[in-house]
């Protein structure tokens, strides 16, 4: 059978355009590596109310675990601020099911949903992108289809197949280890941040709570060196002593330098993860794969309905979604550089300073001010605005 469209990933990126593309009509068929779609969980599942709104998806208790309405910003030396609500208001979610709710969302909406398939190769015509082979439990097979949407992560290797660079350098992930835990004191409804060299350099610790006790803490650090320590060592540090049970431990990394340079070709589109659509200050990729995904599948549509599966036509993709939300990844990327250059002690009186101020009331003019105390920030924040 030949399909509209092909879709490789089965989480977030994968499974959203699946569920667009298939709602509106297309032929599509959504392949997945791994035997059960959702695991290993590679994610915190901090999402913020706005993705919920912006996808149309409702925040079920079946994979909410809690509900965020504030967050601890703590800082090497014991400063700390609290943000609430509205600033932060969001759910920690269960991702393994979370996971597989949006695969059998996109599969009740007509996707063909293959899981143990492992795509190994692109099929071209003329140049163009025009399927995929794929190992799955049937052996080797070849699927032909009108447009390929890469959703396959950082590794990417689709992305390759089609001549994109879709590598990131070592210094441009951020190498995340973290324990689900247990017996941890923690308030139900504040998601923790810790910054500094000793607790995650050039990163930070998290620990979002999942109710009663539950929490994912973790830790996400971009390491220059392989000799530095890696993302264990701190958060094996922060653990040690706080008497809880480990019930489960997961790594990952996160692209945090950016998108990729080009985001489609000739019949491809690379979303989510694998374009390097994540927020490079926070990490956060959930909200920005959902969105990128759900813009990816609208061309599709377009292109499938038009026949114009040409680099040129689908490059409509990349204008859309640089237009939507580029802006904010180039300004997190430069904020980020300019938390990077602060010692411990910036970062300490930084953070200090937000102490008892009502961030809720707070604009962004007011915010600069609190900034300009800081003349090694504010040379920084000129260089970026
Ligand atoms: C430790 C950690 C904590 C995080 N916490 C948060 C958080 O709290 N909030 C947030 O918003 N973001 C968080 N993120 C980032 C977030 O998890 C990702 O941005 C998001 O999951 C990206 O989704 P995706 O679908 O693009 O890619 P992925 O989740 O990487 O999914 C890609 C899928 O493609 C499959 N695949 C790969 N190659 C092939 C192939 N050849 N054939 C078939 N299938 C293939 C993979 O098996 C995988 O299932 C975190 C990341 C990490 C590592």
């Amino acid at each position: 059978m030949k399909y509209d469209l092909v879709v490789v990933g089965g989480r977030v990126a994968g499974s959203i355009a699946s569920y667009h593309a298939a709602k509106n009509g297309l032929r599509v068929l959504m392949l997945e590596r791994n035997p059960e779609i959702g695991t290993p969980v590679q994610c915190a599942g901090g999402v913020s109310d706005s993705f919920f709104k912006s996808t149309g998806i409702k925040p079920l208790p079946e994979f909410t675990c809690t509900r965020i309405n504030a967050a601890t910003i703590n800082g090497p030396y014991g400063a700390s601020f609290t943000t609430r609500n509205p600033i932060v208001r969001g759910y920690i979610i269960e991702r393994k099911i979370f996971d597989k709710y949006l695969a059998l969302r996109a599969a009740e909406a007509g996707a063909d949903v293959l899981t143990a398939s492992n795509v190994k190769g692109l099929i071209f015509h003329e140049g163009s992108v025009s399927g995929v082979t794929f190992r799955g439990p049937d052996g080797t097979r070849e699927v032909e289809s009108d447009i390929v949407i890469a959703a396959d992560g950082i590794q990417s290797g689709v992305g390759r197949m089609a001549r994109l660079d879709t590598r990131f350098r070592p210094g441009k992930l951020c190498s995340c280890a973290q324990y689900e835990v247990a017996g941890f004191d923690v308030d139900d409804e504040t998601m923790e941040f810790y910054f500094g060299s000793t607790f995650a350099p050039s990163g930070y610790l998290w620990v979002f709570p999942k109710g009663d006790g539950r929490a994912n803490v973790g830790v996400g650090i971009r390491r220059t060196r392989c000799s530095d320590n890696g993302p264990l060592h701190y958060l094996n540090r922060f653990i040690s002593g706080k008497g809880c049970s480990k019930l489960e431990f997961n790594a990952g990394a996160v692209p945090v330098a950016g998108p990729i340079r080009r985001t489609y070709t000739d019949g491809l589109l690379v979303a989510g993860d694998a374009a390097g659509q994540v927020d490079p200050l926070t990490g956060g990729g959930i909200h920005i794969a959902a969105e990128c995904a759900m813009i990816a599948a609208d061309v599709a549509i377009e292109a499938v309905e038009s026949q114009r599966t040409d680099s040129s036509f689908l490059s409509k993709y990349e204008g859309i979604w640089r237009d939507r939300i580029g802006k904010n990844l180039d300004r997190s990327l430069k904020f980020r550089k300019v938390l990077d250059g602060l010692s411990d002690d910036e970062l300490d009186e930084l953070i200090g300073s937000f102490d008892g101020k009502d961030l809720n009331s707070i604009s962004k003019i007011s915010l600069l001010q609190v900034l300009r105390y800081y003349p090694k920030i504010l040379g920084m924040l000129k260089n970026m605005l």
